[in-house]
């Protein structure tokens, strides 16, 4: 599959890599449009919020608390999380990933 984010998990591009577990790794986006952008996205090669399955919430809740333990420990005082879903919706990979945005006035 000819997916950036998959090459990323699978160590097959280089990244700035922020987290990793068994079913999610964040990294820190190439293009940033905020001090902190930092990317959040599941192993598993979901292409968008509207490919999410019923057996895929658990993996969706754990997207959060991934964002929440990047904030704490990177201090946070506030934060935006962006999810672009379709073309339309200003979605240019097709693998799911939340933006968790800060430190922009
Ligand atoms: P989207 O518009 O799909 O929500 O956002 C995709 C994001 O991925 C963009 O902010 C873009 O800068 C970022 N991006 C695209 N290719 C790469 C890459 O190869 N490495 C990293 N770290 N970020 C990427
Ligand atoms: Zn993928």
């Amino acid at each position: 599959m000819d997916c950036i984010f998959c090459k990323i998990i699978n160590k097959e591009k280089p990244t700035d890599m922020i987290y990793e577990d068994d079913k999610i790794i964040a990294f820190k986006d190439i293009n940033p449009v905020a001090p902190v952008h930092i990317l959040i996205i599941p192993k598993k090669h979901i292409p968008s919020v509207d490919h999410i399955e019923v057996q895929d919430k658990e993996l969706i809740g754990k997207l959060f608390l991934v964002v929440q333990k990047i904030a704490r420990e990177k201090k946070l005082k506030g934060y935006k999380i962006g999810i672009n879903v379709g073309r339309e919706g200003g979605q240019i990979i097709d693998h799911l990933h939340l933006h968790l945005l800060a430190g922009r006035e």
